[in-house]
């Protein structure tokens, strides 16, 4: 994802989208402050989860 996501900034998308179209919303991780929450697919389903995971393990509510 993340290859796709700098692949479409560097072609000059203004909005950055994830791989359904879907416009991403950047959020920062309140534990962190400095990471940004990404959106992730698991088993359970579609969730948002800190991009330092594991070193962090916040997951926001969708
Ligand atoms: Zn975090």
């Amino acid at each position: 994802m993340y290859r796709h996501l700098i692949l479409a900034v560097t072609l000059g998308f203004v909005t950055v989208t994830d791989v359904e179209g879907q416009p991403i919303k950047e959020r920062r991780c309140v534990v962190c402050e400095q990471v940004i929450i990404v959106p992730r697919t698991g088993p359970y389903g579609k969730f948002l989860a800190c991009s330092n995971y594991p070193s962090c393990d916040h997951k926001p509510k969708v």
